[in-house]
């Protein structure tokens, strides 16, 4: 029988082949076991013997962690650790990776796409078209791309990218982002009332955080002047959803670009499902085939480099450091 040094558990995942998880493995020697388990005990009794975890949803809890006693390191299947007890598995000695920027370029296209289709009513169009309506008419009026002004709330990996593709559209853009001290020369950093009023398109790209829930509300949408699109492709609990139908109703924006609600899926009478200048997409911002291949191999690699004595390359717990199971080097 074949011996593997290293036993690595996924915990749990939705995409339907492992290969790239095998691969990486497969390389260093250690055997891989898919549990698909959810339930605390099913959990403790899957990955017990486990060196390592790959982790998707399955909640790691305190009681959990505190029965694997050879767990090393977790590595969570995309940005947020939010099912992983960080508290436990940093008392515990075990690392806690993520894989913070695997569809950086995924969400900027994203963004680019739901700004630009609402600006030129694509999606307009192709219902009027499909619908027997052939009349440019109908989508009066249009602006012209080039000149107008996009705002940024939230300026970081993200942020970045949509303006490095925006700017070659001759946008102008200017950002509201109370951490960062610096910007690139294009993106001019401003307070937020200033980003509200003079913005033509305004994209969302901060963090869900208790200081950022419901952040563009009734009183920012009352400021926006210029009646901008709204665009959100970071998290739908950003934008108070009421205030921005209300918004929408009462013309303080021109249309919105969703690609993120408060409730995914949406209620079947949400009124954003029935206005003709919402464009809605599942969210799908992170996802390309290329993207997800690349999410699966680093998860797994976070995990493997901690076999291999090393640290991983995104750690989530720094304060394990000085007490990890793992000796690292
Ligand atoms: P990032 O950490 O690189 O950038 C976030 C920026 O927001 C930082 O510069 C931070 O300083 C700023 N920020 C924090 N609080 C703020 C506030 N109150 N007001 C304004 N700015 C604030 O993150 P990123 O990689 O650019 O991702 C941004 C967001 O995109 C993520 O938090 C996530 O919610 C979302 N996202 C969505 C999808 C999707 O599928 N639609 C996929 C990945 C990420």
């Amino acid at each position: 029988m074949e011996q593997h040094p290293y036993r690595v558990v996924i915990t749990d995942c939705d995409h339907g082949s492992i290969e790239e998880e095998k691969e990486e493995f497969g390389r260093v020697g250690a055997k891989l076991v898919l549990a698909q388990a959810q339930e605390e005990s099913h959990l403790i009794q899957a990955c017990r013997e486990a060196d390592g975890l790959l982790n998707q949803y399955a909640l790691l809890t305190r009681r959990v962690l505190e029965n694997l006693p050879k767990c090393k390191v977790i590595s969570r299947y995309g940005v947020g650790v939010d099912s992983v007890d960080l508290k436990a598995a940093t008392d515990l000695g075990i690392i806690v990776a993520n894989v913070p920027d695997y569809c950086i370029d995924e969400v900027a296209d994203q963004t680019v796409s739901m700004i630009l289709a609402l600006i030129r009513k694509t999606a307009f169009f192709d219902q009027k078209v499909k619908s027997g309506q052939w009349d440019f008419r109908l989508g009066i009026p249009i602006n012209r791309t080039r000149g107008k002004t996009l705002g940024l709330i939230g300026c970081g990996k993200i942020g970045m990218e949509v303006s490095k593709r925006i700017s070659s559209f001759g946008i102008k853009v200017i950002a509201f982002d109370p951490y960062i001290g610096k910007t690139p020369e294009v993106i001019e950093l401003k307070d937020i009332d200033s980003v509200l009023k003079e913005s033509d398109i305004i994209s969302i790209h901060c963090p869900l955080n208790d200081s950022t829930r419901h952040l563009i509300g009734e009183r920012e949408f009352t400021k926006m002047e210029r009646k901008p699109l709204l665009v959100n492709t970071s998290r739908g609990a950003i934008v108070d959803e009421k205030a921005l139908i209300n918004a929408l109703k009462q013309g303080h924006i021109s249309g919105a670009g969703l690609d993120v609600l408060e409730k995914e899926p949406p209620d079947a009478q949400n009124p954003l499902l029935k206005m003709e200048n919402v464009v809605l997409s599942p969210h799908i911002g992170f996802y390309s085939e290329e993207s997800i291949s690349e999410l699966k191999r680093r998860t797994a690699k976070n995990v493997s480099e901690v076999l291999m004595g090393k640290w991983p390359s995104s750690v989530v717990n720094h304060e394990v450091m000085g007490k990890t199971r793992a000796s690292l080097f």
